[in-house]
């Protein structure tokens, strides 16, 4: 559907443009919800990545966000299920998450 006031090269999404878009939202709030405190480990501040480069963050961090009921069930398991070896500091990286 166009929309008449848009320019020529305006569109809508299109189905896999709108899905890689829910992709990104859905990471976008699984890591605000997971960074919206210090954490606990590390003492990185709210909203800070514990890690720079790769961007990345403690698994307390990650189990204190499902505690608190920020995150679900199914996003914990999905940064630990990349993890080998399985402490509080620990660090995810942001493209398991
Ligand atoms: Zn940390």
């Amino acid at each position: 559907m166009k929309n008449p006031t848009a320019g020529p090269e305006a569109r809508v999404l299109t189905p896999a443009e709108r899905a890689d878009d829910e992709r990104m939202l859905a990471k976008c709030r699984v890591l605000g919800a997971v960074r919206w405190r210090r954490c606990p480990q590390c003492a990185a501040r709210a909203y800070s990545p514990c890690q720079v480069r790769p961007r990345a963050d403690c698994l307390a961090r990650w189990l204190a966000a499902y505690k608190a009921g920020k995150i679900t069930r199914a996003d914990l398991i999905g940064a630990i299920s990349g993890l080998v070896v399985i402490t509080a500091a620990q660090l995810v990286e942001e493209r398991a998450a």
